[in-house]
């Protein structure tokens, strides 16, 4: 009964969602007060009060046939104004709404980008470690996901390979900083120097290549880094966002993607990518959260709390002994496990009540994810837990 290609994804169902259900269930067992569970980007910030206030003030006061009825299959004129005129604003650029498509989420921006662009035996290049679910986005369209190895030392992309694994096959590449799930956002310098070899590469093959920026985590950076804007580096660059985990409307499911005008065949592109939207399904980003965005523009969650909660795990695990760099984005931790056994280390945490995802999930062995998108108290009741595993290894 199930198709071919979905047999396999049955098999190899998430990890972190395995993690989740687990977490579940040893709740129920020890109490949930007495579970670690680490595993899910679910941001536990609640959306800002503007969002809830947005929501009452739309349906008090604009028409429910416009705010419930279907629109441009690219999303409202007005949002989209406003969100170009936001990114303008903050990052110098020019865009207009006809730039910008309301997608549902960066999950549902990535498939429609991809499906804009790839051909069956298409290759796109990502670096490792990264979000799992590219893997099964490519596939979607029949391309090939081509690995380029993680560089451990700092987590910045392994730029010598990848100008190797450029082929006249690469039609993509897909970028995501700050990352998931190393948290590390990269360097101008490393942008520039990505841009440069994509420039040299697409030049010497005759081909386009498009960068596709993968952005759920571009307003959570800490310290006052800076998350280079991607579109000013590179031409052929398509922007995925989401607010998903910036104002932490995971199950609203609204982001947006943007197509400049430099990129080559801009408006072919952005014709495609209205109707990819149309009939993948989503048709249009839901209507009533698109219209909250709008009116939250200018809103932000409150990072302080990440960042209070990313300086309390990190500093205790470097105290216990445990290797890892300090995050400058995202919510995510990416730890050196003890020991050589990825899965045996897994265990033990769980024998200790905490859940991380293994870092192979991410293709990255011998590392952990630990998402630090919970409480802070649930961070302090599991430090003890940390210790004690990190004590089996340096006994
Ligand atoms: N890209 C990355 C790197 C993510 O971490 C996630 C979600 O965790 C997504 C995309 C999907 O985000 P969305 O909820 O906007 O679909």
């Amino acid at each position: 009964m199930i198709s071919e290609k979905m047999q396999p994804m049955i098999k190899n169902n998430s990890a972190i969602r395995a993690m989740f259900e687990e977490g579940k269930k040893m709740a129920a067992i020890y109490g949930a007060e007495n579970v670690y569970d680490f595993s899910l980007g679910n941001p536990n910030v609640p959306a800002p009060e503007c969002v809830k206030q947005a929501i009452v003030d739309i349906l008090n006061e604009e028409d429910p046939v416009m705010v419930h009825g279907y629109m441009s299959n690219t999303g409202f004129e007005d949002v989209r104004r406003a969100i170009a005129d936001n990114l303008n604003k903050r990052f110098g650029t020019t865009f207009s709404q006809d730039n910008l498509i309301m997608t549902v989420g960066a999950a549902s921006g990535i498939n429609v980008v991809l499906k804009t662009i790839l051909n069956p035996g298409d290759e796109v290049l990502t670096f490792a470690p990264f979000f799992v679910e590219y893997g099964s986005y490519v596939r979607n369209y029949d391309g090939n996901l081509v690995i380029v190895s993680p560089n451990t030392v700092d987590f910045q992309p392994n730029l010598k390979e990848f100008e190797e694994k450029i082929t006249e096959k690469t039609k993509a590449v897909i970028i995501n900083t700050p990352n998931n799930p190393t948290g590390v956002v990269y360097s101008q310098e490393t942008i520039e120097a990505l841009a440069s070899i994509l420039e040299k590469k697409s030049a010497q093959l005759g081909t386009d290549i498009v960068l596709i920026s993968d952005e759920p985590y571009r307003e959570l950076a800490y310290d006052g880094v800076k998350v280079p804007f991607i579109t000013k580096f590179y031409k052929n660059t398509i922007i995925v966002y989401s607010y998903s985990k910036s104002l932490s409307l995971a199950g609203e499911r609204i982001g947006y993607i943007v197509i400049p005008d430099e990129m080559t065949d801009s408006k072919d592109v952005y014709t495609a990518a209205s109707i990819a939207n149309r009939v993948m399904g989503s048709v249009n980003a839901p209507s009533l959260i698109q219209r909250a965005v709008m009116r939250c523009v200018d809103a932000t969650t409150d990072i302080s709390i990440y960042d209070k909660n990313r300086n309390l795990l990190y500093n205790s695990l470097k105290e216990y002994g445990y290797e890892c760099i300090k995050p400058e984005g995202a919510f995510y931790l990416f730890v050196k496990i003890m020991g050589d056994d990825e899965a045996g280390f897994c265990e033990i945490c769980k024998k200790h009540h905490i859940l991380v995802v293994p870092g192979s999930s991410f293709f990255c062995p011998g590392y952990v994810r630990i998402s630090y998108c919970v409480t802070y108290e649930q961070i302090e009741r599991s430090l003890p837990a940390f210790q004690a595993v990190a004590q089996e290894f340096l006994k």
